[in-house]
């Protein structure tokens, strides 16, 4: 074989134009659907209230856009598919505050180097119409009214060695959607209309962003979200965020954009996981679409060819923001539930069951939480669990002159597991061991962040059967286990005793809340990764603590339990993200008994 010769030997030569836009076409093009967002964002740029879009085999076949925008002048029109020609931007400082989407000037031109271009454009002051084509370069009249019309046929089609990399017609189109989902969740004032193979698949008149936003992470989330909004003009944040009861599999519904731009960004994303990670265990992934607003000076769009990543000056400042307000947003009590501020009864958003649309929540994947068998003396715990109710049990009955609290009173408990209470609106179901371990979950946070958790020496130590590995764990980390309020001594290399637990949790069983923490440590590993997981820990605890099945509780007891969940910030969803509790109205019941009132 011909081997070329080595490059030492060949002569710097500059690329030929078309070779270069050939060369930024890799970055840029990736697939049709990166020729939808490019021409979208073109569109969007030119002023356009209305944009339609059409596809045809995916978009390989043809891309076609047609915006109402302002148009380009028949002289520019071989500019506009010229490389690095841009009507956005002049000069570095002009690069460094801009405000539209494109600024590079290389989008049509290196769609051009991978398939044939027509634009078709008219400004307001055109007589007609005129259209040039890529290949030819010529300009001819062409009929339309104001706005421009650019189609992209045949991609690939002078580079099967691309061509080969696209998926199926049907992969494709897909993308495409989602290309034109991330556009017009950011531009809620434009209306888009789009058609694949000539049959309509979109039709959006212009809206308010929620409505736009909502339509977009799916009709579920309609009856099962929470509005947030955060910040100031410097840097303001707003969005949609789906319940914790809304979350899925895969992360396919969480949409962010800095500035109008979908972007991907690690702050971002980390600063939301966070937030939802309070409510959200395992690998449960929440939807949501945030909106992040602030001076253009303050963030590089200008990091990615496609512009999809973004860079902050100030990446703390954007995490404080968008952690604690997306954090707020979904730790609301029961008091402000969205579905006791209503004017009918209604259950919980996303509550499983009784709504068939509304029951998107699936189990956690096996193995990715701990439920212990009902173990001796975890009775005791119930003392504690009780120990501090937000009223007396004589203040918590019904008193006639009182206003009924939000969750009600109880009145009865069905199976040992659920809690039934009556209040203004109709019935209530608690999930009486989901509520209450969240409840204790709350607390033992509280406590943790205010004061350390406060240790309560047993009388007689607690001493049980231990694994090497085990007591290796309790000897190399006794600061782990002393910053969760656990004091734990080796007895021989076979066994472990209790000292010390903390306070809150002193009434339940000593052994099995050592055996699962020290499981959980065994598992973290280092100190340093136990400081980030202490609320997994602090949760895994939090399950000791809390009120198991099948225990019979007073009508007091219930009682303290509701007011405690009305006093509890985030007390609506368990460590699991299901509800702890349902709303079942009166209208609700007269609809089911066909009773008219
Ligand atoms: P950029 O968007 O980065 O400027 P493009 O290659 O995407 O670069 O577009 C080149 C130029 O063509 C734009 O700066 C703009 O002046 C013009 N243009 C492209 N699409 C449109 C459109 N739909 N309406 C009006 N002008 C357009
Ligand atoms: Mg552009």
């Amino acid at each position: 074989m011909n081997s070329p010769p080595p490059p030492q030997r060949r002569s710097i030569r500059p690329l030929d134009d078309t070779l270069i836009s050939q060369i930024a076409a890799g970055e840029v093009v990736e697939r049709p659907a990166s020729v939808v967002k490019e021409l979208l964002e073109n569109a969007i740029d030119s002023g356009a209230r209305r944009i339609e879009l059409r596809i045809d085999d995916g978009g390989v076949r043809r891309v076609a856009i047609s915006d109402d925008g302002c148009g380009i002048e028949r002289n520019q029109l071989a500019l506009a598919l010229a490389r690095h020609a841009t009507s956005k931007i002049a000069s570095l400082d002009e690069l460094e505050r801009v405000q539209t989407l494109g600024f590079r000037g290389e989008a049509l031109a290196a769609i051009a180097s991978v398939a044939r271009v027509r634009i078709t454009s008219r400004t307001p002051g055109d007589a007609n119409a005129t259209t040039i084509d890529s290949e030819s370069g010529e300009l001819a009249p062409a009929a339309g009214g104001p706005g421009t019309t650019v189609e992209v046929l045949d991609l690939y089609a002078h580079t099967p060695a691309r061509r080969k990399f696209l998926k199926s017609t049907a992969t494709e189109a897909a993308h495409c959607a989602e290309a034109l989902r991330r556009v017009s969740i950011a531009h809620p004032e434009i209306a888009f209309t789009a058609y694949a193979q000539g049959r309509r698949t979109e039709n959006r008149g212009a809206e308010a962003w929620s409505a736009r936003a909502l339509a977009a992470l799916g009709d579920e989330t309609l009856e099962a979200h929470r509005l947030v909004e955060g910040g100031n003009e410097a840097l303001g944040l707003r969005g949609v965020l789906g319940l914790p009861t809304m979350s899925r599999s895969r992360a396919d519904r969480q949409f962010l954009f800095v500035n109008g731009r979908f972007v991907r960004d690690r702050v971002l994303g980390h600063a939301v996981r966070q937030a939802y990670a309070d409510f959200l265990h395992g690998d449960r992934q929440p939807v949501y679409a945030l909106f992040l607003r602030l001076d253009p000076a303050l963030v590089d769009a200008n990091v990615h060819p496609a512009k999809i990543e973004v860079r902050f000056r100030d990446p703390q400042a954007v995490h404080r923001l968008v952690f604690n307000a997306v954090r707020d947003a979904l730790r609301a009590t029961a008091a402000e539930h969205p579905a006791l501020a209503g004017d009918a009864g209604r259950m919980p958003a996303g509550a499983p069951g009784l709504s068939p649309s509304a029951s998107a929540w699936r189990a956690p994947a096996q193995g990715a939480w701990r439920f212990e068998a009902r173990a001796p003396g975890v009775d005791a715990a119930l003392a504690m669990a009780f120990q501090a109710p937000a009223a007396s049990p004589a203040e918590a009955a019904p008193d006639a002159s009182a206003p009924i609290p939000p969750l009600g009173y109880a009145i009865a408990q069905l199976h040992g597991v659920y809690i039934v209470a009556q209040n203004a609106r109709g019935m209530v179901v608690v999930d009486m061991h989901a509520a209450h371990e969240r409840v204790v979950y709350e607390k033992l946070k509280r406590a943790a962040d205010e004061r350390g958790l406060a240790m309560q020496a047993l009388l007689i130590p607690v001493a049980f059967r231990a694994d090497p590995l085990d007591v290796r764990v309790v000897e190399d980390e006794p600061e782990a286990f002393a910053g969760l309020g656990i004091e734990l001594g080796v007895m021989s290399p076979t066994s472990i005793a209790v000292r010390a637990v903390p306070a809150l949790l002193a009434a339940g069983d000593p052994a099995a809340l050592a055996r699962s923490v020290i499981a959980e440590v065994r598992e973290a590993g280092a100190t340093r990764a136990l400081a980030q997981r202490r609320d997994e820990l602090l949760a895994t605890m939090a399950c000791h603590g809390a009120v198991r099945a099948n225990r019979r509780l007073s009508v007091d007891e219930m009682n303290a339990l509701l007011r405690d969940m009305e006093n509890t910030a985030g007390a609506d969803q368990c460590n699991h993200g299901r509800p702890t509790w349902i709303q079942l109205g009166l209208a609700d019941l007269d609809r089911w008994f066909q009773r008219g009132r």
